[in-house]
């Protein structure tokens, strides 16, 4: 059985992704090991990333008031999750968070509008921040803001965008039961006009929306088709309000081999452990970093998710290494190695202290 483990990281090794079969196997088989098959995905890991771990801080510029009906999405027409709206961010907001995220250490900063895309107007504004960005913080910048055609394309590119994000989310034959409003056509053309403009994209997946092993594997041969080099993870955050909620087979054990198995159909992406890693990893959380190099911090677009320093802690006690703006996030040699208990003052219990 091994030997089946060490063929699968020979093969992405020579860029080879495993038969649909093969990764069917992989997401369901009784008999697959969990760890050998993060091991088999740690090699082009490791070939391409090393043992370095980018760090990403995303921005919601603007929240909510959304006509599309994207059922997993907070912010969606019909959405009673309740969330906060508001109109896009100004540019001295943006900025400023710009700089924070620097500061935090993070390689990019992601800025993330709601709705069905931006105007063409609304695109040269954002040009014009995302130039002043780049001037002045040593950080990528990556957008997602909806469907886009040739023309905000070409002005994004034109203003230095490093990467444009657009999930394709599930397979087609699933897309349907996911959004109406918009198909999985439009957000195929959208990754296309991209890359024809010259920018990078990034377009991921989300589990837990009721898809089978088989629409996460055609999801995943449709990436490695595109060639998209950068490939965001989601596991689903059960939303009170949404549409579409967790389908509860969102095990950590399957969320692993999920990254896993996106790892070995695109073995030179990056692979990003992305929204809801913290709820669905749980205590596994650091062996995402074995088939994945890319994690966020401090959240998603409604939701909240581990803090940077919790997460750098994670990502260097399990032998890994930040990526990224060093001068930020130097760490003490005495803090990384220290005892800590979370909220808590003293190490001993209240009631075994003796009272003074
Ligand atoms: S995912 Fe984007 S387009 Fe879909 S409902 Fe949410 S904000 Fe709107």
């Amino acid at each position: 059985m091994l030997e089946t483990y060490a063929r699968l990281a020979e093969q992405a090794l020579a860029d080879e992704a495993p038969s649909a079969d093969e990764a069917l196997w992989l997401l369901d088989g009784d008999d697959v090991e969990l760890l050998p098959l993060l091991q088999a995905a740690f090699e082009p890991r490791k070939k391409y990333f090393g043992r370095k771990v980018m760090v990403q801080v995303l921005n919601n510029v603007q929240n909510g008031l959304c006509p599309e009906d994207c059922g997993y999405c907070s912010q969606a027409k019909g959405s009673e999750s309740g969330i906060r709206k508001y109109p896009i961010k100004s540019d001295e907001e943006i900025l400023k968070e710009a700089e924070q995220a620097a500061r935090a250490g993070a390689s990019r900063y992601c800025l993330a509008l709601s709705g069905r895309g931006p105007t063409i107007e609304r695109t040269r504004k954002l040009a014009n921040v995302i130039r002043q960005v780049k001037d002045r913080y040593p950080i990528e910048v990556c957008l997602t803001a909806g469907l886009i055609g040739d023309e905000h394309a070409e002005i994004l590119a034109e203003a230095g965008l490093d990467r444009l994000n657009h999930n394709l989310n599930t397979s087609e034959s699933h897309y349907e039961k996911i959004c109406s409003t918009h198909s999985y056509a439009d957000r195929l053309a959208t990754i296309e006009t991209a890359a024809r403009h010259g920018l990078e994209t990034c377009s991921g997946i989300i589990m837990g929306m009721g898809e089978a092993s088989h629409d996460l594997v055609d999801v995943g041969f449709r990436l490695r088709e595109l060639a998209v080099p950068s490939i965001p993870v989601n596991f689903l955050v059960p939303i009170d309000g949404n549409r579409v909620t967790s389908d509860g087979t969102l095990t950590p054990e399957r969320c692993l081999r999920a990254l896993a198995v996106m790892r070995l159909i695109n073995p030179r992406a990056e692979i990003r452990a992305a929204g809801g890693r913290e709820g669905h990893l749980r205590s596994l959380g650091a062996l995402a970093l074995w088939p994945a190099n890319s994690l966020f911090v401090e959240g998603y677009l409604t939701t909240r998710g581990d803090a940077v320093s919790d997460t750098y802690r994670l990502i260097r006690d399990a032998g890994f290494e930040v990526e990224g703006n060093a001068l930020y996030h130097a760490e003490s040699p005495e803090s990384a190695s220290s005892f800590r208990l979370e909220g808590s003052e003293s190490i001993l219990k209240p009631d075994v202290v003796r009272n003074a």
